[in-house]
């Protein structure tokens, strides 16, 4: 399997980072290692000053497909769950300066923690959805879907373009505004809507 991720997706995110407002979806990858599944803590890894938690929907892609209109792209995803891409920003700041790729700010070990994944169909609306993360029991971001720059369905037809998706892959779908640093001794809830979907430590 694969993980997707799609950057500055919520135009206030973007802003924050002094990014501009993207015209066609940021993508990048991690590699499965990435994964932090059963709220296993996060080891805070010793080559970052500066781990910013992202909270992400995360779509689960239930069949393979290529090219996928745009229009039937929603048939793709049965169940979504919720996510942290970490990021090491320093890093990641140091080769956006070099136009160097950002692998090593995005994909290292545990940079991936996810929930469980629940039936799409629990939620009246898809592009209504509230989903928010709170450390040591403070609220640090709060996003809603209606706020998205690309739907999940454009994302899916867009990556579908040039990357087959296959059962199984995850498409972190962007963060809203409010990432900082995370530290040790950290707890990190995340919600969507008023259900706990991730409880787990920065260690
Ligand atoms: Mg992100």
């Amino acid at each position: 399997m694969k993980i997707i991720a799609i950057g500055r997706n919520y135009a206030e995110h973007a802003k924050e980072l002094n990014n501009p407002v993207p015209t066609t979806p940021v993508i990048f990858m991690k590699p499965d290692t990435a994964i932090l599944k059963d709220n296993k803590p996060f080891y805070h890894p010793d080559f970052s000053e500066d781990v910013h938690h992202e909270i992400e929907l995360v779509l689960k892609i239930s069949k393979e497909g290529k090219h996928i209109n745009e229009n039937f792209a929603g048939n793709y995803f049965e169940e979504i769950g919720l996510g942290v891409d970490f990021t090491a920003r320093d890093i990641q700041q140091r080769h956006k300066e070099k136009g160097l790729p950002w692998e090593l700010a995005k994909g290292f070990d545990g940079s991936a923690p996810i929930s469980n994944f629940v039936p799409k169909a629990n939620f009246k609306d898809l592009y209504n959805l509230n989903f928010k993360l709170d450390i040591n029991g403070e609220l640090r971001q709060h996003g809603n879907t209606k706020d998205l720059l690309f739907s999940f369905e454009r994302i899916i037809a867009f990556v579908s373009r040039y990357i087959t998706l296959k059962k199984g892959d995850l498409i972190f779908t962007g963060t809203p505004e409010g990432v900082g640093r995370v530290k040790i001794g950290d707890r990190l809830e995340g919600y969507i809507e008023d259900v706990k979907m991730l409880d787990f430590y920065v260690k």
